[in-house]
């Protein structure tokens, strides 16, 4: 399989290049140069099998020339038997057509574990047959943070440094990245804000010298791995609900686009999907895109689901390349003017060829709340903010009442339980496999938001990694 660019300029590259790339060097973000597909007979042959041998079978087409299939099976059995559920991804019923799926039962308790533990175990394989030392640097504003430590901690030849806003993230997501004590593992908390933290990374991409010298590499959802790993729950869930006898709605909490871009792709590769409800939360850019067109940023409102706060989403531009027709040039033009206008105007073709697959919601905190309870009272089952906005989104989605809607659960209720005990009056209790987090030794420094500081501190902790 060969890898293209959304903006069109930059080479085409195999699946390793582009594992280990991330974002490419035309400023666009790789793409598969075709969608495969599967006929009905190979989706029906999904029935049944385990959720390593679906990742075998949907991500087979992806890896091709990369990885064979025993290859491949082992580094799903190594990073999925690390799930702490025998399904490593539940679906459970809510009512006789909502369903959930948990995607939360990884080591760090978000549905980030799901991709960020296999592009763990792929860097390391693909970096052993090379001479490349990898520093991978990214600023978080809570779960990617400890996901990506928990999956590169202890890793040979790859150094992580992971930048969050001191005191902006909860004392669990904290500890969670902290207490992680591998020599390779480096947390930074910036004095400022998450934005100053995410402008510091980039600026350090920016930075050529620095950049080429470390050998930067990104592991934020912009790194197609990511997405790739994460189509596979979209098959196992359709399928045990039917597929591909039976179309199947899924309802999905937003922030960057990348979870339900993989849904879009699993629609492409012939996954009978009805639809795709986009449920974002105040922070509505994805909403205002798809239902008038205007993708346009604002300011950032904090919510309780911080991880959906988020005004520019990065994987949209997946999307919208195909919108175009993959034409990178035009494409490259759209983004530019973009960047500097900060707003861009749907054209409704584009915006009606979308609407045939996607739907969007806007959820604010009461409505969230609302769905939180319902969850609680009516089916059973405690759920934390993100999720309570998608299954919110899936409740008031028009769908014909034949076609099942499953709404992802993406994170843990114990990861945000001072909301879940506003919303149900239970407080929701930490797994014991992460219990003693607040009994462990934590290790970080506390640098100014001053890229000087920050590439002092990656030059003089590589010297000493090396
Ligand atoms: C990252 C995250 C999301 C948003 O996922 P995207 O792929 O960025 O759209 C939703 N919920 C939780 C809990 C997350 O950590």
């Amino acid at each position: 399989m060969q890898y293209v660019s959304t903006r069109g300029s930059a080479p085409r590259l195999g699946f390793e290049d582009v594992t280990l790339a991330g974002l490419a060097s035309d400023g666009g973000l790789y793409v598969p140069d075709q969608w495969p597909s599967f006929t009905t007979a190979e989706i029906a042959a999904m029935r049944g099998l385990s959720y390593v041998d679906t990742a075998v079978a949907v991500m087979r087409p992806f890896v091709a020339g990369a990885l064979d299939d025993q290859e491949l099976k082992a580094l799903c059995e190594a990073a999925y038997g690390r799930f702490a559920h025998a399904a490593v991804v539940p679906l459970k019923q809510l009512d006789h057509r909502q369903w959930l799926l948990e995607l939360f039962h990884g080591p760090t308790l978000a549905f980030k574990d799901v991709a960020l533990q296999l592009l763990g175990l792929l860097f390391e394989r693909f970096l052993a047959k090379r001479d490349t030392h990898l520093t991978v640097i990214g600023a978080t504003s809570g779960d990617t943070g400890s996901a990506a430590i928990d999956a590169l901690a202890g890793r040979a030849k790859v150094d992580i440094f992971m930048l969050h806003p001191k005191g902006r993230v909860s004392e669990v997501q904290r500890r969670q990245m902290t207490t992680v004590l591998a020599p390779n593992v480096h947390n930074i908390a910036i004095e400022g804000s998450f934005d100053d933290a995410q402008a510091l990374v980039k600026a350090m991409f920016a930075d050529a010298g620095f950049a080429n010298r470390f050998n930067l590499s990104a592991v934020n959802s912009i790194n197609w791995a990511r997405l790739m790993a994460q189509v596979v729950y979209y098959f196992y869930a359709g399928v045990q609900l039917g597929a591909p006898d039976r179309p199947v709605a899924f309802s999905v909490p937003t922030g960057n686009f990348g979870d339900v871009f993989a849904g879009y792709v699993a629609a492409r590769m012939g996954l009978p999907v009805a639809k795709l409800v986009v449920a974002t939360n105040v922070n509505d850019i994805l909403h205002r895109a798809l239902s008038t067109g205007d993708y346009s940023v604002g300011t950032v409102t904090p919510t309780s689901a911080p991880s959906m706060d988020i005004q520019v989403s990065s994987n949209f531009e997946r999307l919208l390349f195909d919108l175009h027709g993959r034409d990178g040039a035009a494409l490259n033009a759209t983004m530019n003017g973009f960047e500097s206008s900060r707003r861009l105007d749907i054209p409704a073709a584009m915006r009606s060829e979308a609407a045939g697959l996607f739907s969007s919601a806007r959820i604010d905190a009461d409505r969230m709340q609302m769905a939180m309870r319902w969850a609680h009272d009516r089916a059973g089952e405690t759920i934390d903010p993100h999720s309570a906005i998608g299954l919110a989104a899936a409740q008031d989605a028009e769908l014909d009442a034949s076609i099942p809607v499953v709404t992802l659960a993406t994170a843990h209720p114990a990861k945000f339980g001072d909301a879940v005990e506003r919303a149900t009056g239970v407080r929701p209790t930490l797994p014991a496999r992460i219990g003693e987090l607040f009994e462990r030794q934590e290790r970080y420094v506390v640098l100014p938001a001053e890229i000087g500081a920050i590439e002092q501190f990656v030059a003089d902790q590589s010297v000493t990694a090396a």
